[in-house]
């Protein structure tokens, strides 16, 4: 069998396997099985993952912050890789030269809310406000506003997802969990990662969290998982490439933010 074929099967099997055992995951609480396919439900708001070509986006969460993005930065830079961080306010507002540095070394930043609130649970208002405040925060950093968001803990319904297209952005949740914020090793992350890619993949990986979280793996994988898959002809893209025009939300975006193109970063 071809080895993209078995990985391709490998990572089917696992995902069967975690769902028959019932094991929640940060990816299996993206979409359930009992819940509706959004992609579908939402062509041009919503994605898990870009076309079928052979290129991947790595995706770092929950940061900045002053430890393992930077060490992050640093492998990326290295290695002349893009990635896309989506970044919460309040880490913005306690590391706005990193974030800054994020932007100027070519990545590209969504927003992942203010302060990680499962935004299924909070009302309209709420929602608004964490994705305003982080808004605030990243425009007074780096000077650019987000067209991307991925919800905390990947945590969205109907509601939440038609609320944050109606406010311009795209929701791009991954197609692929390295399932790295449970502090495992570096080997466990590499493989995590490698058995589910396939064309096109959006891959989760974290670059801060809370002390308990051990990003160490993250770190250390990093450079193993791009030279992994540079070898099997992945080009590393950041989200807006992967997804293309064709990710832009259909509804109108809001003039006052977004219409002067100097505060629209061209890359993200
Ligand atoms: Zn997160």
């Amino acid at each position: 069998m071809h080895k993209s074929s078995l990985a391709l099967l490998t990572g089917v099997v696992t995902a069967s396997l975690f769902a028959a055992l019932g094991v929640t995951t940060r990816a299996a609480a993206t979409r359930p099985t009992d819940q509706p396919d959004y992609a579908h439900l939402f062509p041009h708001v919503f994605a898990r993952q870009g076309p079928p070509r052979r290129q991947v986006s790595l995706t770092f969460d929950d940061g900045p912050d002053s430890r393992y993005t930077l060490q992050i930065l640093d492998i990326l830079k290295r290695e002349g890789v893009q990635a896309t961080f989506f970044v919460l306010g309040e880490q913005v507002r306690r590391y706005p030269n990193v974030a800054l540095r994020i932007v100027r070394e070519g990545h590209a930043l969504g927003n992942h809310s203010f302060d990680h609130r499962n935004l299924r649970k909070v009302d309209k208002q709420a929602l608004t406000w964490e994705v305003a405040a982080t808004e605030r925060e990243l425009f007074r950093a780096t000077g650019y506003h987000a067209r991307f968001f991925r919800a905390p803990y990947g945590s969205v319904d109907c509601k939440v997802i038609t609320q944050l297209g109606r406010m311009g952005y795209t929701v791009v949740n991954w197609s692929v969990d390295s399932r790295d914020w449970r502090s495992i090793p570096a080997t466990q992350v590499v493989k995590n990662v490698l058995s589910e890619v396939r064309p096109g993949a959006i891959i989760l990986q974290h670059c801060a969290g809370n002390e308990r979280e051990i990003l160490t793996g993250t770190v250390a994988a990093l450079p193993v998982i791009i030279h992994r898959l540079r070898a099997d002809g992945y080009q590393f893209v950041t989200i807006p490439t992967l997804l293309g025009p064709d990710a832009r939300a259909v509804h109108a975006k809001p003039a006052v933010k977004r219409t002067s193109l100097s505060s629209v970063n061209p890359l993200r």
